[in-house]
């Protein structure tokens, strides 16, 4: 069939297999470009298939030449439906790393639930024995309690007060003022249960209680800062809470893993165009004006390019170095002052008529079609193309 994107705000409900390989293959191609690390054998990644979980597992794989096992919850193509990013990700990822020679399974459900957990460890036990990093990636707008059942969904609010900054609809360029009003402290509360620690550190007890975490074991988790323009909506909002917890329950775990001789810590990361970050509003129009600043400045990252580094400089060195906070910094680059004076110098002028020239809004848009394979050179769209794709290590 012939696939096209099909989009709702900030929602793809198409995906093109095609574009999506070649997403993927031009981040192992980066990966292979780059010198080797000296990093993990054995991977577990938890949000394996999009954004900065899918490149932490190209990183392992082709970077460390490390066997992984991805967890994810993503859908397969049935009928005319396309099957969601994510999978086609998978499919691409697990082909190029069995060609490579590298282990590479796959776990396609909820990471939130006891039976996801436990298949996962069967898996280890089988195939690995035991693991030596465990990536913990998850984003996700909706979490069952394990235990009790209850649902919890996530808002992304500030708390306290009603907040209003400039937002822009990425797919038309209109800048206007949006205010949002502030959370409830059941709000609050779900989306701390949704992003914040407790599934990971369920995860870690798990996975330590059936013995297949290594000695010197590392795991680790992503959280975000940014700038001011954007705290009271992301770091001191809703989101912020859950990252709030999220970063104390790395100190938790690393009294957990001490008997193990391993560590646990959150990494700040840098904004990046993900299916997560661009329903976040302000967010995008923040990403356009400092993709604009770090490109001019030879400083633009990506998901991989982050990874890489992250890897390479900050958790496979000698010394994993940490802010005050005990937080590996990899948004280094995006929090410089001379990028964030740029950014917030730009922020005051822009609007509608002038988007075009401050910002690098072609960017940010043409990374979000490509999230989904839409917008990759040398992709034909007019092509007809199979979507029922399969990933070789799911039935
Ligand atoms: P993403 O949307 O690209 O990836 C989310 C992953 O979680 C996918 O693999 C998806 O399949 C998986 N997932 C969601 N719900 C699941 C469930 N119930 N069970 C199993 N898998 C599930 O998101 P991302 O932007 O890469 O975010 C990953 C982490 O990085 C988050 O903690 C996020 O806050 C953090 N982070 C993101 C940014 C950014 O700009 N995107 C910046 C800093 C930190």
């Amino acid at each position: 069939m012939l696939i096209q994107p099909r989009f709702r705000g900030f929602i793809c409900t198409t995906a093109h297999p095609e574009g999506c390989a070649q997403q993927v293959k031009e981040q192992i191609d980066y990966v292979q470009s780059q010198g080797k690390i000296d990093g993990p054998k054995n991977v577990l990644v938890i949000g394996a298939s999009t954004g900065y979980g899918l490149a932490s597992r190209i990183t392992a794989t082709f970077g460390s030449g490390a066997s992984s096992i991805g967890v994810f919850f993503e859908r397969p193509a049935s009928g005319r439906r396309t099957a969601t990013a994510g999978w086609y990700n998978t499919a691409a990822f697990e082909k190029a790393a069995h060609a490579a020679g590298y282990y590479a399974k796959s776990i396609n459900g909820d990471a939130f639930s006891n039976e996801i957990k436990q298949q996962t460890i069967d898996l280890i036990k089988k195939d690995l024995g035991k693991v030596d990093l465990v990536i913990y990636s998850l984003a996700a707008p909706i979490r069952v309690h394990p235990e009790t059942g209850e649902k919890f969904s996530s808002v992304i609010k500030p708390i306290g007060q009603p907040y209003s900054n400039k937002t822009v609809d990425f797919h038309n360029g209109t800048v206007s003022e949006v205010t949002i009003q502030p959370a409830s402290e059941e709000e609050i509360r779900q989306t701390v249960a949704v992003m914040g620690g407790e599934d990971w550190e369920m995860w870690i007890r798990a996975l330590k209680e059936a013995d297949v975490l290594a000695p010197g074991v590392i795991t680790l988790a992503y959280s975000y800062i940014g700038p001011e323009i954007t705290h009271a909506v992301y770091r001191n909002g809703t989101i912020g809470r859950a990252k709030d917890h999220l970063e104390a329950t790395a100190k938790s775990l690393q009294s957990e893993l001490e008997s193990l001789g391993g560590q646990a810590y959150v990494s700040i990361n840098k904004a990046v165009v993900t299916q997560s970050s661009s329903a976040i509003p302000v967010v995008p129009l923040y990403m356009s004006l400092l993709f604009k600043v770090m490109k001019e400045k030879g400083l633009h990252e990506g998901c991989i390019e982050q990874m890489y580094r992250l890897f390479k400089e900050r958790l496979y060195t000698e010394s994993t170095p940490i802010d005050e906070e005990g937080r590996i910094r990899i948004d280094d680059w995006e929090m410089r002052a001379d990028i964030q004076d740029e950014v917030t110098k730009l922020w005051q002028q822009v609007n509608t008529e002038n988007l075009k020239e401050l910002s690098d809004l072609e960017g940010y848009r043409k990374g979000f079609f490509q999230l989904f394979g839409f917008y990759c050179d040398g992709v034909d769209y007019d092509k007809e193309t199979e979507p029922a794709i399969a990933i070789p290590s799911i039935e």
